[in-house]
């Protein structure tokens, strides 16, 4: 009985597809992914600054990345072209589609087909349910290059709607205080503004100058905030504030300070936080979400970009799948978490 062979011949995916000093290189296609260095063709995942750095001549992405790194970069020189959700383009000699990644409005996950193997680069992702931007989609493929920013098994995080009704049940029990919630201005705050009107907070949000563009651009996007107000009008007593607590006005007399993060799971990161009220909120998958997503898109090879790197290499290896690092340098450092 012959066989019959590949249509190509098997060219693997890290012979095309490999980090150089600007970031992830696709050679066919000819052009980086999130580049942390200004190149002539990058595809972005997404708009968090370490992932959306200025200076880049073409810039191929969502539509609604392009409007929040054109508001949150000036428009300088880049040429944006847009994709919508699984529109194949052809660059160079490989075919692109963009599909949800979960983690922040516009957030996509790049596919890429060359040469009879496909690879997906998942940006930053989580699979906990977030209106503020569209669910992410598992793609089948043969590479899966993950994040792996909670990449140990102690973080798994609670539901989201729980600790906001922590947030809640404060505002209720000190209605003479106001409180501060100290969130990233892309994505956690929306997410948490959000998740406030879905347990049915209807009244004022105040928020600081730094988020109201962000909030502003999601809701041309059709992501209905409600009543949101400028700081400055925030009454003395019982608001709602959203805002960087190193920038807490002394009009709101002693305010409770709360934080959002992820990281604040881990109790020394919680001890070290200023905040009275620590909620766990992340907009990355926890140690579940990324083994179960790399269960679910099947791909017996993946590479990992950013975070902890060495627990999910062997934790994968066990599975009996074929993980290691790509070391790239740059990102998460200013991300939100
Ligand atoms: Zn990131
Ligand atoms: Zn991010």
């Amino acid at each position: 009985m012959v066989e019959l062979g590949p249509l190509w011949p098997m060219v693997h995916p890290e012979t095309w597809l490999y980090p150089r000093r600007e970031g992830l290189f696709c050679a066919p296609g000819g052009f980086f992914i999130d580049p942390v260095r200004a190149v002539d063709r990058a595809v972005i995942t997404h708009a968090h600054s370490d992932h959306a750095r200025a200076g880049h001549a073409a810039v191929l992405t969502r539509p609604e990345t392009a409007a929040l790194m054109r508001a949150r970069l000036g428009t300088g020189r880049t040429i944006y072209q847009t994709l919508n959700w699984g529109e194949v383009l052809r660059l160079g000699e490989v075919a692109i589609w963009l599909q949800p990644a979960g983690h922040v409005l516009g957030s996509a996950q790049i596919a890429i087909e060359y040469a009879g193997q496909r690879v997906v680069v998942s940006g930053d992702y989580k699979r906990q349910p977030d209106r503020s931007c569209a669910p992410f989609e598992p793609i089948a493929c043969d590479v899966f290059v993950t994040e792996a920013t909670f990449g140990l098994p102690i973080f798994r995080h609670p539901d989201a709607a729980d600790e906001v009704g922590k947030l809640l049940a404060s505002v209720a029990r000190l209605p003479d205080r106001s409180h501060v919630v100290g969130c990233y201005s892309l994505g956690k705050t929306q997410r948490l503004i959000c998740l406030l009107r879905d347990a049915g907070w209807d009244g004022p949000i105040h928020l600081h100058p730094a988020v109201s563009t962000m909030c502003q651009i999601y809701e041309n996007f059709g992501i209905g905030l409600g009543d949101l107000r400028k700081l400055a009008e925030a009454p003395s007593r019982g608001a709602i504030v959203l805002a960087p607590l190193s920038s807490v006005p002394a009009a709101l007399g002693d305010p409770v300070l709360v934080q959002a993060s992820g990281w604040l799971r881990v109790r020394k990161r919680a001890l070290q936080s200023r905040a009275d009220l620590p909620l766990v909120i992340s907009d990355h998958a926890d140690w579940d979400g990324l083994l179960g997503t790399i269960a679910e898109v099947g791909a017996p090879e993946i590479w990992i970009t950013h975070g902890s790197e060495a627990a999910l290499i062997h934790e994968i290896g066990k599975r009996g799948r074929r993980a290691r690092a790509l070391r790239l340098i740059g990102y998460g450092v200013e991300d939100g978490q």
